[in-house]
């Protein structure tokens, strides 16, 4: 039975998810380490506000940081509570969670790596896929709690597995979004109406969440709306392309995606969102894709 549950990391993705906490359990902590967020959460949804060291006393910890490195800074020193669960939403490392979820056994706490997808309109409207690793057991106690953010919540293996599925998910989004490009930038150069051939390609066999929802309501419109930032793309896809080498396998599409991605973040802004990367293509073609 989960009495009280809590969370950590009030980012873009967090405070919209930990909104829907209340609705469901009788106590919410949240914690942010910019503290004002916490305290404006708390005001907005009705969650508690409180220290690190309280918030993890709660049965159930959410947190949702940008790096599984963040994540082991913040755990390591805190004192858990025994038969607690903790729930990293963060698009994490498979070796960070499994080593993690190891050192809090010692505490007798449970860790599963659950990673979301969805974007900030699926935090908001708890919507959210969960891709789940971890304890068969943990996953079972934890999932009205997972429940309460998100709609297809799926256990898909031992500790790490969640996160291995959040890398090659947002890899495959990486490789539409770089052939897109490729492919729309070549499109205007031969004179095409980009418009009617998206309507095309969305009614083709090449659509992709790309073509159905990044370009129409990002690109073409020339929003760039900062809503998942692409430094953090280009951090799941350095962490898709360390499982190839992992695995000691060859992946030449990932490994150029890859390195794509991570030209046009190192390019670019901090401040740009993921569907960006498109204008390293526009500055090598010198076609804008409107
Ligand atoms: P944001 O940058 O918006 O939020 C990051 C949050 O983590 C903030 O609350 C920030 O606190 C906190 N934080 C950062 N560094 C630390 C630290 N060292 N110690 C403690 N707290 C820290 O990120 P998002 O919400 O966009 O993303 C969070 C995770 O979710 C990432 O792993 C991302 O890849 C993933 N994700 C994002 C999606 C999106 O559409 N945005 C979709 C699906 C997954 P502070 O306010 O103090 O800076």
């Amino acid at each position: 039975m989960i009495h009280s549950v809590a969370f950590i990391g009030l980012g873009a993705m967090g405070y919209r998810m930990a909104a829907h906490l209340p609705k469901h359990f009788e106590t919410v902590f949240v914690w942010n380490r910019n503290f004002s967020k916490a305290e404006q959460h708390a005001a907005e949804y009705g969650t508690l506000a409180v220290s690190l060291q309280d918030a993890v006393q709660a049965d159930i910890i959410f947190s949702c940081l940008p790096t599984s490195q963040d994540v082991e800074a913040l755990i390591s020193g805190l004192e858990l509570k025994a038969g607690s669960i903790w729930i990293d939403c963060t698009s994490g490392v498979p070796e960070s969670a499994k080593n993690l979820a190891e050192a809090l056994q010692t505490q007798q706490v449970n860790f599963l790596d659950a990673p979301v997808s969805g974007q900030t309109i699926g935090a908001e409207n708890a919507t959210l896929t969960v891709m789940v690793g971890g304890d068969a057991e943990a996953f079972e106690k934890a999932l009205p709690a997972l429940q309460a953010i998100g709609k297809l919540i799926k256990h898909v293996g031992n500790s790490g597995a969640g996160f291995a599925v959040k890398a090659v998910n947002n890899m495959l989004l990486a490789v539409n979004l770089c052939s897109v490009a490729e492919g729309f930038t070549t499109l205007k150069a031969h004179g095409v109406n980009l418009g009617e051939a998206l309507d095309c390609i969305n009614a083709s066999s090449g659509k992709s969440g790309v073509t159905e929802t990044v370009l129409p309501q990002r690109v073409l419109n020339r929003s760039f709306p900062l809503t998942f930032a692409l430094p953090l793309l280009a951090k799941d896809t350095g962490i898709a392309l360390d499982l190839v080498r992992d695995a000691k396998l060859s992946a030449p599409v990932i490994a150029l995606t890859q390195s794509l991605i991570q030209a046009a973040s190192d390019l670019s802004p901090a401040e740009s969102d993921f569907s960006s990367a498109v204008k390293l293509y526009e500055s090598w073609s010198k076609i804008t894709l409107e």
